[in-house]
């Protein structure tokens, strides 16, 4: 298993791809045209074509396609899959697994795979934090962490504990609890009179990338000094609001926010669904600011980018709190709580870690990232450049809606020449597995800032602008 190594200068070894006759592929897309529904997509723009991305197969960082030969997988496929494509740990743990069951119920029941997982991820999880409730995805992660905040001050002497506090920009996921607690207007304006109220603050960064920490926590003081007796919880992605176009702030800023916190009696809720797993350089954000969280919620890069998978770890501060008669029960858990599949796979991602030296490789790869991105700061069209870890956020122009077209034709540009990007509006996102090598990294950004260069000529040339692919904006 290499993850390491240093930078040799060569390109990086592209995976022959099997093509696929454009007749099959065209009537596969013709029944999906008429069948199927997709995540965050414009449909009137998706049936008009031209046909998407065919995928067939995935490996490490690339994606083996029907017509396009391999793409690397610039956002690890919705910032999932942070050790690559059939990470070969991952793949070994669940063949064993599916030899022994599949799943079986979590309630009344338990299976060592959803035992020994709660052991290491405690083990390896910030200071303070002792229990583990799994459940399917990131969404459901921040369900049971606010239903259990909620459910805790109700029944422990502080009912009127009820408000959640966010940011602006926030995401956490698109139930309606967390929509609740969601700051992009696009996404979750229209639920406004679906949802529980909650307080948010200015984001300590703002849409162009500006930081507006200090406003933000002079928010936060003026909220608590005026009703903090009423706040259940502080909701917090740290270090990098993704969703809203990877805007950024300081550990300084988390750990101020933190401590605010907890000296209101507040519980902290940190939101690692995309941050946790050495995104950001470090297993978990949280470390980067010694937070230690009542509530630690974790999916994505969870199970290694293969099984939708998700845990909240908490305190045994919060677990006591549930104890006593019937009526304290925790009424809450899905279908697949502790599915053995994702449990396995998320002990093979922890083994991973453990052994394959993977949050030593990183310090390099960020560094090069770094210096490609200031080359690409350079390119006429760049507003800005941002990175934390190994995310890199290229801002074009101003932010603008989710629909704005200049990251969609980057993406466009990019397609062709060998990379899927997936961009949040005008920022192009680059968030590739943690196990890229160099070469395939130096590919990435050549290609990026080689895409960027074309979209933008070709946008200062009048034009009417055609996407390739279709509008939408998810995570
Ligand atoms: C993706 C994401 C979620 C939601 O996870 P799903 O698995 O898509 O429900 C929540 N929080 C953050 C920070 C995310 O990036």
């Amino acid at each position: 298993m290499t993850t390491g190594g240093a930078y040799d200068g060569a390109r990086p070894r592209v995976p022959a791809t099997e093509l696929r006759s454009h007749a099959v592929t065209s009537q596969l897309w013709d029944v999906d045209r008429q069948r199927v529904w997709h995540p965050y997509t414009g449909i009137d723009t998706w049936e008009a074509g031209p046909c998407p991305v065919v995928i067939t197969g995935a490996e490490g960082v690339w994606l083996h396609t029907a017509h396009d030969g391999a793409l690397l997988d610039a956002v690890g496929s919705w910032w999932v899959s942070a050790l690559g494509h059939r990470h070969p740990r991952v793949s070994a743990a669940l063949h064993a697994q599916l030899d022994q069951m599949h799943h079986v119920f979590f309630a009344g029941a338990l299976h060592e795979p959803g035992v020994l997982l709660a052991q290491r991820l405690v083990a390896v999880a910030p200071p303070g934090l002792a229990r583990v409730f799994y459940s399917d995805n990131g969404s459901t992660a921040l369900e049971v962490a606010l239903r259990a905040a909620f459910q805790f001050h109700a029944q422990n002497g502080a009912p009127a504990r009820q408000t959640f506090v966010s940011f602006q920009g926030a995401y956490h996921g698109d139930t309606i609890g967390t929509v609740s607690i969601g700051g992009i207007a696009r996404f979750h304006a229209l639920y406004q009179p679906l949802l529980f109220r909650s307080e948010q603050l200015p984001a300590p960064s703002d849409d162009q990338g500006n930081n507006q920490e200090a406003t933000s926590l002079a928010a936060l003081d003026e909220l608590l000094a005026r009703s903090g007796n009423t706040v259940a919880a502080v909701v917090v992605e740290p270090l990098i609001q993704g969703a809203a176009g990877m805007r950024m702030h300081s550990p300084a800023w988390l750990a101020a926010v933190a401590a605010r916190v907890k000296a209101a009696g507040a519980l902290l809720i940190v939101d690692e669904v995309f941050t946790g797993f050495g995104r950001t350089g470090t297993l978990f954000a949280s470390e980067q600011a010694e937070l230690r969280p009542d509530f630690l919620c974790l999916s994505k890069g969870l199970s290694g980018g293969s099984l939708p998978f998700a845990a909240t770890v908490t305190t045994d501060a919060i677990y006591d709190g549930f104890r006593g008669d019937a009526s304290r029960t925790f009424f809450y858990g899905h279908s697949y709580c502790g599915n053995p599949l994702g449990c396995a796979a998320a002990l093979a991602v922890l083994d991973a870690f453990a052994h394959d030296g993977i949050l030593e490789g990183l310090p390099i790869r960020i560094q090069r990232m770094a210096d490609h991105l200031a080359q690409i700061q350079e390119l006429p069209g760049v507003a800005c450049v941002r990175q934390t870890g190994l995310v890199g956020a290229i801002q074009l122009g101003a932010h603008g809606a989710y629909e704005a077209p200049d990251g969609w034709a980057v993406a466009a540009a990019a397609r062709p020449l060998g990379v899927l990007l997936r961009p949040l509006g005008n920022v192009v996102v680059l968030a590739p597995a943690l196990t890229i090598s160099m070469d395939e990294l130096d590919f990435l950004m050549d290609t990026t800032r080689a895409a960027i260069a074309q979209a933008m000529a070709a946008q200062s040339a009048p034009r009417s602008f055609d996407p390739s692919l279709p509008i939408d904006g998810h995570t």
